[in-house]
Parts: structure tokens; sequence; C-alpha cells
């Protein structure tokens, strides 16, 4: 048998669909090279023999998918949250990615980012890292021995960026890019890849973005950005690109939502009908970060609007628009933004329930990467094993509220023991 086969023993708790949890005690998750067989009340006979792992009493949860997360910006997480999006990327995040040029400090500042999303109850992320190659490929190389399984992008940024953060021009830009993807190939990654990364519409020129859309096609890569994340900031699109009808349509129009590699674009708050019609068109998905929204006053995605009309959704920390690489806070999040959403914006729009948020933070996002986020037969297996005994309560909870408390409750008492990525157990 091979390593990526054995049973894990425990409360088993999983998404069995976009709004339903299903959940065994005492329970035997069965993985076969990596990819799970289902989960099952007594372990069955034709797996007699098989290793089992026992977690008697401890929780037992799917992975979960970061899918907007920018490495670089961790080490200032927490500070400047009292602050605008416009006025924090000047004051924080640009004077901080400007220092990854050094890769003595990318050294040190990416070994502490890829430590502590190991330790964290991430199994796979959507990453940003900077402009730099060297440094970028430094991240990869970090994040790859921690086994987790990531799309990590190059930044590109050549216009209306301080001169201290800003690629040349547009041929500097895509040089760069084809230089980092070809050592990306050479270097052979087992968990890590390239995704394209253009910073956002303000800050590349429309020959970097044809470019990009270029490139994306011609070598069937994924493309991550920001779209429709904060007024200043879609007012300013408009102004910079006065032909397009939406912002969605900057990157559409040179084509960055074609070709075969997916794309995820971070937060989507302010999407009118027509951005949402390209959304769909060319199977988008959505990042939405919850605490960013807040921390930045940016605003408050329409999720349940996006699950209704069939719009891939996933969930994002976005450190350090969010200060926490937590996943458990991110659920907890999406849920009480939604409620206020519903309550402040538009009560056609019901709020999210804590299934349904724990849907997106590993079914949701871990469709990026294949058939991953659930227990299902047929999902390769990230699994984190909780132990909850510290977040003491009276109640006699069932496993799913167990699991539902420990989104809010974690900090207070809870412990990741054990985390497997597609059934290698890497914590
Ligand atoms: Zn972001």
């Amino acid at each position: 048998m091979s390593e990526k086969t054995f049973a894990i023993h425990g409360d088993i708790v999983w998404s069995r669909d976009r709004a339903n949890l299903q959940w065994a005690k005492d329970g035997y998750l069965v993985v076969v090279g990596g990819v799970s067989k289902g989960v099952f009340q007594e372990l069955p006979a034709e797996y007699e023999g098989i290793e089992v792992i026992d977690h008697a009493g401890k929780l037992v949860i799917p992975g979960m998918t970061d899918i907007h997360v920018h490495a670089p910006q961790y080490g200032f997480r927490g500070l400047g949250m009292d602050l605008e999006l416009l006025e924090w990327l000047n004051t924080h995040t640009f004077p901080e990615e400007s220092k990854y040029a050094n890769l003595e400090y990318a050294d040190k500042a990416y070994g502490i980012f890829a430590g502590d999303l190991l330790h964290s109850p991430t199994t796979r992320a959507v990453v940003f890292g900077t402009m730099h190659v060297e440094p970028t490929e430094l991240l990869m190389d970090k994040l790859e021995s921690t086994g987790l399984k990531t799309y990590v992008g190059k930044v590109n940024m050549d216009r209306n960026s301080p001169d201290y953060l800003c690629e040349k021009d547009a041929a500097t830009s895509l040089a760069d890019t084809v230089r980092w993807l070809d050592d990306v190939e050479a270097k052979g990654y087992g968990n890590t890849r390239p995704i394209l990364t253009p910073r956002f519409t303000p800050t590349c020129s429309d020959e970097l973005m044809g470019g990009l859309g270029k490139l994306k096609q011609e070598r069937g890569l994924p493309l991550q950005s920001h779209l429709s994340e904060n007024l200043s900031e879609i007012d300013w699109v408009h102004g910079l690109c006065p032909w397009s009808s939406c912002y969605g349509q900057t990157y559409e129009h040179f084509g960055e939502m074609d070709g075969e590699g997916k794309v995820v674009m971070a937060h989507c708050n302010y999407s009118t009908d027509e951005e949402v019609a390209i959304l769909k068109r060319h199977n988008v998905f959505v990042a939405t970060c919850p605490q960013s929204n807040m921390q930045l006053s940016s605003g408050i995605a329409p999720i349940r609007r996006y699950l209704v009309e069939g719009v891939h959704v996933g969930l994002g920390t976005d450190v350090a628009g969010g200060a926490t690489l937590s996943m458990f806070r991110a659920v907890a999040d999406l849920v009480g933004c939604s409620k206020l959403r519903w309550r402040l914006v538009d009560q056609n729009l019901k709020p999210l329930s804590t299934a349904e948020a724990l849907y997106i933070a590993t079914v949701g996002g871990g469709s990026f990467f294949g058939k991953v986020g659930s227990f299902e037969r047929g999902f390769e297996v990230d699994a984190l094993v909780l132990d909850d005994s510290g977040i003491r309560t009276p109640l006699d909870c069932d496993p799913a509220e167990r699991v539902e408390r420990y989104m809010y409750l974690a900090e207070e008492g809870g412990r990741i023991v054990e985390k497997y990525v597609a059934g290698v157990r890497v914590l």
C-alpha cells in the first residue's frame, strides 16, 4: 500500500453539498492513493488491514483553500487597519513590498510566511508575490518545501506605482515574467505552480495587459488579479479606460480571461450586471475576502447572488488587508458580512449559513485546484485534525455544531493536531 493509503478514525465533518454539512461520529475516512473512498461508520471489509490513524474524539474536517493572500504583506499584518484601500497601499503596502528586492530580507520574511501558513488551517493557497523575479522564486521554494499546494504569482505593475516599486515598462515586465516562468518550469516543482498576476488594472498599462493576455493563452496559464474592490478604485479604472463598460471588461478586453487556465478575481464587491455576466462567461472564481473588505472600508460582496447565479466563489484572507491567515476567522467573518449586507444593503439576498461559508472555504476555493475540499468519494484528501477539547462547554454538541463553534472559538482553545494535503501528512 502506498503511504497515501490509510484511514482516519474520528468525528468527521464535511460538505455534502453547498448547503449541508454531513458528519460521522466515530467514523472512518478511507484514503487510497491520496483520494477519498468515502466516510464510513464501520471500516469496510475491503479496507481491513490498512493503517488506521486513530483520532477518536477529535474533529476531522477538509483542509481550506485561501484563494487570495499576499505573501509580502504578511510582515505588516495588523498595521494600518484604520485606513482605506488606496491610502493603505501607499502608506504600508508599496514601501514594504519594495523591500523584497533584497533577497536577504525576502528570505527572512518569506520563511516566516511559509512557516506560519503551514501551521494555519490552509492546505492550498493562491498567492501574490512581488514584481521581483528571484525573490518570488525564493517564495516558491519555501512554499514547495511545506508540502502545501499553491499557485504563486510574480506581480506585474508598470504604471501608477511609486518609482521605487514600478517596472520600467511593459516590455521589461513581460520579459521578466517569461524569465520567471522558464525558471519555474526548470525547477520542476511538485506542489507549486505559477499564476500570472497583473496587480490590478490601475497599475498595468494597456500594452502590459495585452501581453499578459497573450501569454496566458499561449501557455495555458491561470491568472489572478483584483476586481471592483473599492468605489474610488472603480472610478479610477473608468478614468484610465474610458472605453470600458465596466471594470471587469478591462481584463476581458485584453484576453486575460481567455484560454485554458482558470482565473480568480479578488473581491467583486460592486460588480454590475454586465460584470457578473463576464464572470460567468469565463468561469471566473470570485475570491471573497470579508475581513479585508471590512478593514479597508471596501464594501460587502453579494455572495448570495453569486451562489444563486452559479458563479464560482472561494474564500480568501487577503493578508494583509485581512490581518490573519486564519481561514477559521474568515469563515466567521464571511457569515457576519453576509448578514450586514442583508440588513443594510439588500434584503433580497439572505445571509449565508455557516455550512455555506464552510463550503466556500473548502470546496469553493478547492475547485480552483481540481476535486478538492470535501471527503465525498473521489475528492483528493486535504484534511485537518482538530482538538476542540479546550473549547469547553457543558452542552452535548454534535460534530457539525462543534465545527461551527470551532470557527468562532479556535483561538480560545482549539488546536490543529495533524494536517494532510492530497493524502500526505504535512503537519
Ligand atoms: Zn489583494
